[in-house]
């Protein structure tokens, strides 16, 4: 039913809602989905954690309680009931375990696709993209991610692409269809140095008249009344942990959260308001390489971005939040044995990924200076045999291991298992799985929520939750 009828033909009541502060945290749960019905949402910021298991949202809760004695943003949202809470079935056209393109598609167009298709049917048809939906309604739209921002989870709300791999094109597309604001990785995809046809995407952006941001300083720097394109690694951004440890990158990358604010900052103003996608897209890569502090310290940078959300959305009282994720990823837990809980404390001491540490170590390294990069970034030494065996990956003789972001065949695997023994942490795999996910809805639009959905409900959910008429 269309809100907006209902509430005029049979309201049972009206309720003064400008006198009603509805972000009280005193107000129960169904105070609240009362205050909302009445409302419509004006913006959306639509929050991903890419391949996020739900083991991964109770590491980090778990991880942030034991440091810091309160636990992460998202959980926070449950204690203080707040939230509508589902789960949700995330299969794809082709699958029952969905890639990212096709999870993002059934949010993004509002039907299933087959994996690797941004909105693109198994029989050709073209379903509109979301954000194109509420660009066309008036909103500004933009999105901003930690992986190419041309990457599976933010074009599968802009654009139609057979594949995924398209991400050339999809650069050019974002322009034509002139979102406001695009922000992550994906130098490879503008820079006329790189790109295969050599055109220079980024002077075609500032022609339209677009600002370039290339680093953490012209982001913030960035002018917030015209619209922004934000590249700041050739592919991802580095992971969080390996941020926050190298001076830098800290300085010449921005924090998810940090590119979430500028981007509510950019569009806040808009008299008809905004949709923003923000996506933790490298807890898929930490996932896919079962690193845990890839993961983790994702996931934590994920959590902060929430809180630039939820502070938002608050104060407005007109924003629709919605966070969730795609589909699970190796479902990593952390696993009983006597020293569970140091075991799982000693990643609070770490400093870099596995990634940072596996590429560190070269064929010619003693075992002696492989334990001491393993220590140096996990505060933990691992045994001289251990250390042995991840050598013989880098002898030339054993490449192949699993890990889909794994261009360099560095042994994450090996490595995980080892490192298991000292963090009790375990993974059943190192890909996407089918297991239903969690998702948690704030503001005005969160009543319409069930408790049971499927990903193609959230299409038709934002919509009318925002009152944009389907018509297109
Ligand atoms: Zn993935």
């Amino acid at each position: 039913m269309n809100r907006r009828k209902f509430f005029r033909n049979g309201s049972l009541f009206t309720l003064g809602t400008a006198l009603i502060n509805p972000f009280e945290s005193t107000a129960s749960i169904l105070d609240l989905q009362t205050i909302n019905k009445n409302k419509k949402a004006k913006n959306i910021i639509f929050m991903v954690s890419d391949g996020m298991s739900t083991g991964t949202l109770n590491m980090a809760d778990l991880y942030l309680n034991r440091k810091t004695g309160k636990g992460s943003n998202w959980l926070q949202l449950y204690k203080e009931q707040r939230i509508n809470r589902a789960l949700m079935d995330t299969a794809s056209a082709s699958s029952i375990v969905t890639d990212s393109s096709a999870g993002s598609s059934s949010w993004g167009g509002g039907f299933r696709v087959n994996n690797g298709s941004l909105n693109v049917g198994p029989n050709g048809e073209m379903h509109m993209p979301i954000w194109q939906k509420f660009k066309k309604a008036g909103k500004m739209a933009g999105c901003v991610t930690t992986v190419p921002i041309t990457h599976a989870t933010p074009a599968g709300f802009c654009v139609n692409s057979k594949s995924r791999n398209a991400q050339e094109d999809i650069a050019e597309q974002y322009l034509e269809l002139g979102f406001d604001i695009m922000m992550g990785g994906g130098n490879n995809y503008f820079s006329a140095d790189i790109r295969k046809d050599k055109k220079d995407i980024y002077a075609l952006y500032k022609a339209k008249g677009w600002q370039i941001a290339r680093n953490r300083q012209e982001m913030m720097a960035a002018d917030n009344s015209k619209p922004l394109l934000g590249v700041f690694a050739d592919d991802g951004l580095p992971y969080n942990i390996d941020r926050t440890n190298d001076k830098a990158l800290t300085d010449s990358t921005p924090t998810l959260a940090e590119m979430a604010q500028k981007a509510i900052d950019r569009m806040k103003g808009n008299k008809n308001g905004f949709v923003l996608q923000i996506e933790a897209g490298k807890v898929d890569w930490g996932a896919h390489a079962n690193d845990i502090g890839a993961l983790l310290y994702d996931q934590v940078a994920f959590d902060e971005a929430i809180k630039v959300a939820i502070d938002f959305a608050s104060k407005d009282g007109e924003t629709l939040v919605i966070i969730t994720t795609d589909h699970g990823n190796a479902n990593p837990g952390v696993i009983y044995g006597k020293d569970a809980n140091n075991n799982f404390d000693s990643i609070q001491k770490y400093t870099h990924t596995n990634e940072w540490i596996l590429n560190s170590i070269k064929p010619d390294n003693t075992i002696a200076q492989v334990r001491e990069i393993v220590e140096s970034a996990n505060a933990t030494a691992i045994s001289e045999e251990d250390a042995k065996t991840v050598l013989t990956y880098y002898d030339g003789l054993h490449k192949e291991e699993g890990g889909l972001y794994n261009y360099k065949k560095v042994p994450f695997k090996t490595f995980a298992q080892i490192q298991q023994k000292h963090n009790s942490v375990g993974w059943i795999s190192m890909d996407h799985s089918a297991d239903y996910v969690e998702l948690a809805m704030f503001g005005p639009g969160s009543e319409l929520l069930k408790p049971f959905v499927k990903n193609t409900d959230l299409h038709y959910l934002m919509l009318q939750a925002a009152e944009v008429e389907n018509k297109f």
